[in-house]
């Protein structure tokens, strides 16, 4: 694998002469990746999206909603509904791996994620690995987070330099607005510099185009701007610390655990796969930012 720099990963993923490197996405569910980044991917150079879960829960209520009576039925839709949307750009089915975790229940298979994620990488050699910001605003995306960053630790442990992380944000609790959700802004972090790609008329047309292809979240997506997206080089996280103070925005909710059990969730999560205190000197992943615990 090539070592590109975050800022130089951040740079291509932001380009549109498509001359980057192979590209590994990493999302929690089915339509996050497209929210996210859609517009990009249409100059990668072959791509591999990989998504931790189904987009189906067990609790019913989002199945039910959308017409569907089993939760094998609604994650089958969601499914096509992401081949729909990723056939515009030019990405079959093969190029789509699906772990098949059940939505809201990533957090409880952190060591799965991370192995899963380490053999792709072994597998693929992509440059760079675009994914979730660790931001609270769902358990699942902070879990695919964790086994991304999990997974380039284990392979520096095999002495393999890992691809530089490049991170979309897609929502977190808004503080200074009492929690409401904030879309598209990441949490500070010091050296790590975003770039704001502004999507022109043609990007803009393909990500609605895109958006469309998901009728099951209608609800959800209108949330999102059409016009920007943002990236920059993932920072070192510590995750067995909040991602922010005070009440993340998936803990408003039910979605399957609150941000102190993830947390513990997490630090079993490194201790079962052997992941070592401390950051190794010249990691690719991210400038400056705080050690692992
Ligand atoms: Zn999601």
């Amino acid at each position: 694998m090539r070592a590109y720099s975050g800022a130089d990963a951040v740079r291509i993923v932001c380009s549109r002469e498509g001359r980057g490197p192979r590209t590994v996405i990493v999302a929690a569910h089915p339509d996050d990746e497209t929210v996210g980044a859609g517009s990009r991917f249409r100059y990668f150079r072959d791509p591999v999206f990989v998504h931790v879960t189904d987009g189906a829960p067990r609790a019913m209520h989002d199945a039910l909603a959308a017409g569907f009576s089993t939760r094998e039925e609604y994650g089958q839709a969601r499914r096509r509904e992401l081949h729909e949307a990723l056939r515009l750009v030019s990405v079959s089915p093969a190029q789509c791996i699906g772990l098949g975790i059940a939505d809201q229940e990533a957090s409880f298979a952190l060591p799965l994620v991370a192995r899963a994620v380490r053999d792709l990488l072994k597998r693929t050699m992509p440059g760079i690995v675009l994914t979730h910001s660790y931001e609270g605003g769902h358990p699942d995306h902070d879990a695919a987070a964790f086994g991304v960053h999990a997974a380039c630790r284990m392979l520096e442990q095999e002495g393999i330099v890992p691809p530089p992380l490049v991170e979309y944000a897609l929502y977190r609790a808004d503080r200074t607005q009492g929690g409401k959700m904030a879309v598209f802004e990441f949490l500070p972090h010091a050296g790590c510099g975003e770039m704001t790609v502004a999507l022109n008329r043609e990007e803009s047309a393909l990500k609605r185009g895109m958006l469309r292809c998901f009728p099951t979240q209608k609800r959800v997506l209108g949330a999102f701007p059409v016009s920007v997206e943002k990236f920059r080089p993932a920072p070192q996280y510590v995750f067995t610390r909040p991602p922010h103070e005070g009440t993340l925005y998936y803990e408003n909710f039910d979605w399957g655990v609150y941000g102190e059990q993830w947390r513990d969730l997490a630090g079993e999560a490194l201790e079962e796969l052997g992941i070592l205190r401390g950051v190794p000197a010249g990691r690719a992943g991210g400038e400056g930012g705080e050690k692992w615990d």
